[in-house]
């Protein structure tokens, strides 16, 4: 059986073919998965192509999310071989909410993600990552075993005066409200009113509307060219 640092070393040596990609650890504690698994592997996969709020178009913006998409897959089957072949107990949990109502996942690669260390909660609600501010795709790997964890983040980094996502909002659906370890993300958001408003979009596009302007807003990242 593959030991916690043998584990750990390979997890870093593979994370090297991918060197553009953030990758924490957490501990799940908190989770509903903590029966079963120790800790998360949470990966942030930057966005290809940096779009701003001068750039952006919704069709260029969901392009840009697909291809984020195909490049979290790849490495998500690259780790999954990798287990699989040292026989290591993995779980991938989904990314989509499985309540429309209370719009929650089963694992939130948010709150995971803050958790490890990896960034804090913007403003827009969404994760923002030093590197490349909030222009990153997440996902998470679940293992049975006790990995070196990250250092949570409790604060926001974000400057206090910065409006600029909660502006671009179309629908006011941002409260303007600092995040901190303790805040709701109801506190953060009206996710009800964004949510609603893309779902109309289903009859035009078959899915909902990706937006995305409080993302394409943020300065942070912004300069970051990959
Ligand atoms: S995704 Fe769009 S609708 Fe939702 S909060 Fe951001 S800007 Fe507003
Ligand atoms: S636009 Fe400003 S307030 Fe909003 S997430 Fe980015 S830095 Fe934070």
């Amino acid at each position: 059986m593959v030991s916690e640092i043998e584990l750990y070393e390979m997890v870093i040596r593979k994370m090297q073919d991918y060197s553009s990609i953030i990758l924490g650890i957490t501990d799940i504690s908190y989770s509903d998965y903590f029966n079963k698994y120790k800790c998360a592997l949470i990966l942030a996969v930057p966005h290809k192509e940096i779009i701003s709020i001068n750039s952006y178009s919704e069709e260029k913006f969901e392009e840009i999310i697909l291809t984020a998409r195909e490049q979290t897959n790849a490495i998500i089957s690259d780790l999954s071989n990798l287990f699989e072949r040292y026989d290591i107990k993995y779980y991938v949990p989904p990314v989509a909410q499985t309540n429309e109502e209370q719009l929650i996942a089963p694992f939130s690669f948010k709150y995971a993600a803050v958790n490890a260390g990896i960034g804090w909660i913007g403003k827009n609600d969404i994760l923002i990552t030093k590197e490349y501010g909030p222009r990153v795709r997440l996902s998470a790997i679940l293992v049975n075993y006790n990995l070196p964890i990250g250092k949570p983040v409790t604060e926001s980094m974000c400057d206090d005066k910065c409006v600029l996502c909660i502006e671009a909002c179309p629908y006011k659906a941002l409260r303007g409200i600092q995040w901190d370890i303790n805040k709701h993300r109801e506190e953060l958001i009206d996710y009800q009113l964004c949510n609603y408003k893309r779902s109309l979009y289903f009859k035009k596009h078959n899915r909902k509307h990706s937006c995305g302007l409080c993302m394409a807003a943020c300065p942070l990242g912004e300069k970051n060219n990959l």
